[in-house]
């Protein structure tokens, strides 16, 4: 059972100025009014506390600055058409937060906290969850080793804390197709290393290439494996799905879990989507279908594919669509791979037909706008009553 405390803040942003914020949000700018805190000592876990947004106090030997101990995790909180504030799967993350704790042996949150302190900051802030279609309420929970020491082990003393930052739209209404390109040196992750963990260094172990990628024009890179340089892995936040003509109708894939490569709750979520789609429940069915072709897929696999595979479905026409997945942007349809500094365009270069179906199915669900039949999206209010917390 976690204890809770509430410290509401006397010194919020100003209406005026929440409500400009709110109306055009730049991602990771700027911050809601509280923020939720927990330490974990030697007793264990202490108490959850909801308390005005604010700097840490940190001692420069916090263990994190030097051995890097830090895993972060990803959501949004969506303002639903019940005037209620909606979280898409939080249960999910909360198992991936665990799962990236124990890889860089750091403690597990107890049950239910996870959840419990991302719904106690929405709830708080529910004033700061922008109510246009498609800006939500990016909610960020992270965990850190904050002992003072400088011994290489890990950490005693951890700080897990939440906090939120509004987002617009990260397209706007409607995504352009992105150019990604294809690194041929560096490498995300390796097989044994910490490429499934949400892991800090993971990130900047990224950086170099990203920059390359963007000083040559290009939106994001494509990992391949460390070991032949040449299996898809993923971008650098995002999962990535193929669409091929095989047969009659067209087949989605996207590389399986190595070990290498972290699991999307979007992915499984698009997975699963497409499945029930194949399976005829109609997930993903023609009143979503833009072009109206490609939206029933034949099969939905989980398949290795390699650099030689694109290379050759964007010459002959047989990789339809291509497209990135993540929490921020939910799809980001990939318009042209860049090899070795040579275009390699996927169909006709801009958002594919399945893609843009896919993309409005997964929205329809995280915002509340058709039946969720799989109990997927949780308002806060039912996690803070399940845990008799009220506010
Ligand atoms: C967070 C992340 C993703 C996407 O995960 P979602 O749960 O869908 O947001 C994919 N790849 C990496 C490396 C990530 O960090």
């Amino acid at each position: 059972m976690v204890e809770v405390s509430v410290e509401w803040n006397t010194d919020r942003v100003p209406p005026a100025r929440r409500r400009a914020i709110l109306e055009a949000p730049v991602f990771g700018e700027s911050f809601t009014d509280h923020m939720v805190t927990m330490t974990y000592t030697d007793r264990g876990w202490g108490t959850m506390r909801l308390q005005p947004f604010a700097d840490l106090s940190l001692s420069p030997a916090a263990l994190a600055l030097h051995y890097g101990q830090s895993i972060f995790e990803a959501l949004k909180a969506y303002a639903l058409p019940s005037g209620e504030v909606g979280l898409f799967r939080p249960d999910v993350n909360a198992r991936r937060m665990n799962a990236s704790a124990s890889r860089i042996a750091m403690p597990d949150l107890p049950d239910g906290a996870f959840e419990l302190a991302c719904a106690l900051l929405a709830e708080a802030d529910r004033a700061w969850v922008p109510p246009q279609n498609g800006a939500a309420l990016y909610v960020r929970p992270f965990m850190f080793a904050s002992e003072p020491h400088l011994s290489v082990r890990p950490a005693t003393e951890y700080t897990f804390a939440v906090i939120a930052s509004p987002v617009a739209s990260y397209f706007g209404d409607r995504p352009g197709a992105i150019t990604v390109s294809v690194e041929s040196h560096d490498v995300r992750a390796t097989p044994g290393g910490t490429g499934a963990a949400k892991f800090a260094g993971n990130y900047a172990a990224g950086f170099a290439a990203h920059g390359r990628a963007e000083a040559a024009g290009h939106d994001q890179v494509m990992w391949l494996d460390a070991a032949e340089h040449r299996w898809v892995e993923e971008l650098n936040a995002m999962n990535v799905m193929f669409v091929w003509r095989r047969d009659e109708a067209p087949v989605l894939t996207t590389p399986p879990l190595s070990g290498t490569i972290l699991e999307g709750v979007t992915r499984e979520t698009l997975l699963e989507l497409a499945r029930a789609d194949h399976a005829g429940a109609g997930a993903v069915g023609p009143e979503h279908a833009g072009a109206g072709n490609g939206s029933a897929f034949g099969a939905v696999l989980q398949e290795p594919t390699s650099i030689e595979q694109i290379v050759a479905g964007c010459a002959d026409g047989t990789l339809l669509e291509a497209f990135a997945c993540g929490t921020a942007a939910v799809i980001a349809p990939i318009g042209t791979f860049v090899l070795a500094g040579e275009p390699l365009v996927v169909g006709d270069g801009g958002p594919g037909a399945s893609t843009m179906s896919l993309r409005e199915a997964l929205l329809d669900l995280q915002y509340g706008r058709v039946a969720d039949s799989r109990g997927w999206l949780r308002t806060t209010t039912s996690i803070l009553e399940s845990h008799s917390v009220q506010l």
